[in-house]
């Protein structure tokens, strides 16, 4: 009897250690906040669009350099992919493949890491057509600043976060004891209960960009984003407050700055908006970029209701940098300050002087459908149209 006992117990602690932690983790409508406060997803959103492969795409194929580096390097990758499909239970999975040409996910080995910081031992980037995972690839350096081999372990532990990664955990964790956390040296080198958490919920969401698109009733049975974090308003502060933390990041960096206004101004704090656009102007080089946050700026502006510095930054930008967009500034403002037919003579003129001008066009159909009851108006942007054989 007591054998028997012993070798049930056996039996028991076996399928614990077999079963993996992944599936024991269940979401549905009713825990799913619990869920989600038990993982890091919403610092994964907050990052911006949501990237995951397919489900139906795994196992995926993952090639790994071979030449130039020891053995023991490309062991100690192979290693942490495989700890990766066990902890998951093999919902996430990979196939080892010879050739880069072949491969899903691609890890390279390089003494070129000029971009990035002397400790920084790997890196992911995804690279995007359109929405879609054009490519997945880690690179890591093959000596440390000293020239020195890494051990296999910091290899390991190095991948172990970077597939975490190419997997879609954007961002990172701010809890110590999560293999998402960004700081190397205090990092737990193993995946926790958070990170499977997390990894659970990316999967069981529609992505915005995934290798191959999801049908239409794959995508009825996920999550949305804004279902995750609890509504769209949230989804926007998070978005904000992440985007707060990487333009302390980057300060430099024009486009962490450019998600920061835009994130300011979808929270309505256009003041702080307007103030993130004009660090963006002064960053980037190109006149149709800068007319472009003028004109995001004149937008502020009028939500602010401060018509008059709409105005001013709408002739200026148009002096400043002519072109199509910069032209309708003036009638956009002149229009939602309520000065109706100003705006629709100047943008009747703009139309006349360059009927290709589709920002004026666009407007003026705009006008000519919201004006129901302004018949006067409704038949001058009649008229422009016939004339320049737009209708
Ligand atoms: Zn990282």
């Amino acid at each position: 009897m007591k054998k028997f006992f012993v070798t049930f117990l056996i039996v028991f602690i076996g399928l614990i250690s077999y079963s993996a932690p992944y599936d024991s983790i269940y979401i549905n409508p009713y825990n799913l906040r619990e869920v989600v406060a038990n993982s890091y997803i919403r610092g994964v959103i907050a990052q911006g669009d949501v990237t995951r492969w397919n489900k139906s795409s795994f196992p995926l194929g993952v090639y790994i350099q071979s030449n130039g580096v020891p053995e023991y390097y490309v062991s100690a990758v192979k290693k942490a992919y495989l700890k990766w499909q066990t902890v998951t239970g093999g919902a996430v999975s990979f196939k080892f493949v010879s050739s880069p040409q072949n491969a899903d996910m691609k890890c390279f080995f390089t003494y070129d890491f000029s971009n990035m910081s002397e400790d920084t031992v790997g890196y992911h980037q995804f690279k995007y057509m359109d929405d879609k995972i054009a490519d997945s690839i880690i690179k890591f350096r093959v000596t440390d600043k000293n020239g020195n081999s890494f051990s296999s372990q910091i290899l390991y532990n190095v991948a172990l976060h970077e597939i975490g990664h190419s997997l879609g955990l954007a961002g990172h964790s701010s809890k110590s004891g999560d293999l998402m956390y960004p700081v190397a040296q205090k990092r737990n080198y193993d995946i926790s209960k958070r990170d499977l958490t997390t990894l659970k919920l990316l999967y069981s969401m529609v992505p915005d960009c995934t290798d191959r698109p999801l049908s239409t009733s794959d995508k009825a049975n996920l999550l949305t984003k804004a279902q995750v974090v609890g509504g769209e308003a949230r989804l926007k502060q998070d978005a904000q407050t992440a985007a707060k933390i990487n333009s302390n990041i980057t300060p430099q960096d024009p486009s962490s700055r450019y998600r920061l206004a835009k994130a300011y101004q979808e929270n309505k704090n256009y003041t702080k908006a307007i103030q993130e656009y004009k660090n963006v102007i002064s960053m980037v080089d190109s006149s149709d970029l800068k007319v472009k946050l003028y004109a995001e700026i004149t937008n502020c502006y009028i939500k602010l209701k401060n018509y008059t510095a709409a105005q001013n930054c709408a002739n200026y930008t148009y002096k400043k940098y002519p072109s199509r967009l910069s032209v309708v500034l003036l009638p956009t403002v002149l229009y939602d300050k309520g000065a109706k037919t100003d705006a629709v003579v100047c943008l009747c003129k703009i139309v006349s002087a360059d009927r290709n001008n589709e920002y004026a066009i666009m407007l003026l159909k705009q006008i000519y459908n919201q004006e129901k009851n302004n018949t006067k108006l409704k038949l001058s942007i009649l008229k422009t149209l016939k004339e320049e054989n737009i209708l």
